[in-house]
């Protein structure tokens, strides 16, 4: 098995890996790109942002909740960021996830979780609450859930993904909501997405050029991809849009320069912050979205020593994979 988006993916998918990364903190160079275990540091990372012009998005990273208890502890670590951003006055909002906070335990316990977190961050100055959007039957059930709630408050949004083929007719139905637009991270069937990167990313500009002409809320633009953000850009010129409505957004610790360049040219910029104990899974997950981020990441922020921990780290991982799957096959 070679440094594959499967190979990663069963790494991300692995619970006891994630134990046990939990015990360790941030390592194999996961503090590059996720931005803390805790508030304070989170909170200090945002400063730093802030002060380069860049707003933050801050997702509590969770895995594999199953229970009610679960979801509630999850629950309450949301409101206690929300608290602490507004407390220190930070310019930040909220990233969730639905899943997090027991999507697959009850959708109903789960909406009722979704309106604290709204009702909470409304009392914050109204703090926008995204609702990212997951695989593909978590994605539909996040959209039902944004139905019932988009009339009730303005201070939530959703994420469309390009390579969804109903991703246009979801762009014309949330005209007034901010979205984020993504080209999606998930593995999806061919009945329902795009497969190649070419159709993906035509369909991604299609959607943005769609959603910028016509948009009544915010629009985040979230890609690391440059040829997409200079189309974005080249469109927004020509068609003297108001930059006031539309962002650019990209994960923290990726392509750094890239983010501070294009907050310098006068465009909004907004970097995803990820932070917590249960690191492992995202961090996995990016490696399986692009394994070449090992390379690209190590190559611009890492130093040799953190490469050769990386690459011994994800080598353990692997060699506990493979033990783990060797036992429960016998
Ligand atoms: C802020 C944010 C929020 C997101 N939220 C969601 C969500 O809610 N739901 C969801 O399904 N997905 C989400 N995603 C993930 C998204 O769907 C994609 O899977 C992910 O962004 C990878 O696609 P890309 O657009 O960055 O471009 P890719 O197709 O990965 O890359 C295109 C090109 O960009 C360049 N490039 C990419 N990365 C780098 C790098 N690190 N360094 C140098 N060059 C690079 C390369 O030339 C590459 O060929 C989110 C992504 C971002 C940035």
């Amino acid at each position: 098995m070679g440094l594959t988006r499967d190979f990663f993916i069963k790494l991300s998918e692995n619970q006891a890996l994630n134990a046990a990364a939990k015990r360790y903190g941030l390592a194999l160079g996961a503090n590059k790109v996720v931005a803390g275990v805790d508030i304070p540091s989170t909170i200090k990372a945002i400063r730093v942002l802030n002060a380069k012009g860049i707003t933050a998005t801050v997702d509590n990273l969770g895995e594999f909740v199953f229970s009610k208890e679960e979801a509630t502890k999850a629950k309450n670590e949301i409101l206690a960021m929300i608290e602490a951003i507004h407390e220190s006055g930070v310019k930040a909002h909220m990233s969730i996830k639905l899943t997090q906070i027991g999507l697959d335990v009850d959708e109903e316990f789960c909406y009722e979780n979704v309106r604290e977190i709204l009702l909470k961050a409304h009392a914050c100055g109204n703090m926008h609450i995204n609702m990212d959007t997951e695989d593909y039957k978590h994605t539909m059930q996040t959209f039902a859930i944004l139905d019932r709630l988009k009339g009730e408050f303005k201070n939530v949004g959703t994420v469309i993904q390009a390579y969804l083929y109903r991703a246009t007719e979801d762009i014309d139905q949330y005209q007034d909501v901010r979205l984020r637009l993504v080209k999606g991270a998930y593995k999806e069937p061919a009945e329902i997405a795009y497969q190649s990167k070419e159709d993906i990313d035509e369909n991604y500009i299609k959607l943005i050029e769609q959603r910028l002409l016509n948009a009544k809320a915010m629009t985040s633009i979230a890609t690391h991809d440059h040829d997409i953000i200079d189309h974005a850009k080249r469109f927004i010129a020509q068609h003297n849009l108001n930059k006031e409505l539309i962002e650019f957004q990209m994960l923290y610790g990726f392509r750094t320069e890239l983010q501070e360049q294009i907050a310098n040219e006068g465009y909004q910029f907004c970097v995803y912050v990820p932070f917590g104990q249960d690191w492992y899974g995202y961090f996995m997950r990016r490696l399986a979205e692009r394994p070449q981020n090992l390379q690209l990441v190590t190559k611009s922020i890492f130093t040799p020593a953190v490469n050769k921990r990386i690459a011994a780290g994800a080598g353990i991982a692997a060699a506990i994979t493979l033990i783990a799957a060797a036992k429960n096959s016998k």
